[in-house]
């Protein structure tokens, strides 16, 4: 049975069909305005709309960067688009070509994290925390098979989980929160600060960049430490232990399997996974006396929102098919 997927970003959605094995047959993009979430209602209305022309389902999952009621119908707040307690899938429910469509509304990266643990990496686990590493720290937890999504809907935000006392400051009003350290902007925050302090060191950065410290781009600092640009491996090596050092502090409280970690850096492979898997054997409490997680990168990419926004929408619409199942609380 197919199901529909919506990722919804800032600046578009894209809209994809999604077989029992989690591939996406066909993909469609609309552009929205962020301030304007009628114009996202509407987006959204319309590519459901294009797609039902040409497949047959009954549910849809959307994919929304915010934090979701726990019921899965509103958004209560969302930093970069104008939700404020918003009845989402009320609102696109209204738009559509028929009423009885089961629509589902699931933060974003909890979608993702449910494709990894469905049809990625961790298809054979029960228990695993997925880590998103983008301009933030994005996290998914799944216990005993099942999403953790807390009593209101705001459990799993672990980039806000305080890793540095008194620390770099947060969007949050806090400070010393874990994507303050281990996030893309973090990378590209010390890799500019290497490059203004230290020009000379940083001189493989700086001419990927066109010479400007300012210009410094996650990209630029995974190609040169690709390249064995001393300075580039040791940014994501720091990267890396803030990762498993902040993940061994979530496995002193939910003991899982495996972590999967998603985001571009993962491009990195080892020169990022390797020191994650040190620090967090390091930091491991009892260590010598217990399982070692797993640490391995996400296999979804992109399409990790659409695929598992999709399954969740099917497996709440008791519509069976999808590999795993039992995801609802
Ligand atoms: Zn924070």
């Amino acid at each position: 049975m197919y199901a529909v997927g919506v990722d919804i970003g800032g600046t578009k959605i894209a809209v994809g069909v999604v077989d029992d094995d989690g591939r996406i047959l066909e993909q469609v993009r609309r552009p929205t305005q962020p301030e304007a979430p009628e114009s996202i209602d509407a987006a959204i209305a319309d590519a459901v709309t294009e797609l039902a022309t040409r497949y047959e389902f009954e549910a849809v999952g959307l994919a929304a960067a915010g934090f979701v009621s726990s019921d899965r119908e509103r958004v209560l707040f969302a930093p970069n688009i104008a939700w404020r307690d918003y009845p989402l899938a009320q609102r696109v429910a209204s738009k559509l070509y028929r009423t009885d469509l089961h629509i589902v509304v699931e933060n974003d990266a909890n979608a993702a994290g449910w494709a990894e643990f469905a049809y990625g990496p961790a298809r054979d686990v029960s228990s695993m925390i997925m880590l998103t590493i983008g301009t933030g720290l994005g996290g998914a937890i799944i216990t005993d098979g099942q999403l953790v999504r807390g009593s209101a809907g705001f459990a799993a935000e672990l980039g806000h989980v305080r890793v540095v006392p008194d620390g770099h400051p947060c969007g949050c009003g806090h400070r010393g929160c874990w994507e303050q350290y281990a996030s893309g902007s973090a990378l590209v925050r010390e890799a500019k600060r290497a490059a203004s302090e230290r020009s000379v060191r940083a001189a493989d950065l700086l001419r990927r960049a066109d010479g400007h410290a300012s210009a410094i781009k996650g990209p630029h600092v995974t190609a040169a430490a690709d390249a064995g640009d001393e300075l580039g491996i040791e940014l994501l090596h720091e990267l890396g232990h803030w990762i498993g050092a902040g993940a061994a502090s979530m496995s002193a409280v939910l003991d899982p399997e495996m972590y999967v970690i998603g985001g571009g850096v993962v491009a990195a492979g080892d020169l990022l996974l390797k020191p994650a898997r040190e620090s967090y054997s390091a930091a491991l409490p009892a260590l010598g006396h217990r399982p070692i997680a797993d640490i391995v990168p996400a296999s979804m990419g992109n399409d990790a929102g659409i695929v598992g926004a999709a399954a969740l929408a099917r497996d709440s619409a008791g519509v069976s098919g999808s590999s795993r199942t039992g995801g609802i609380l």
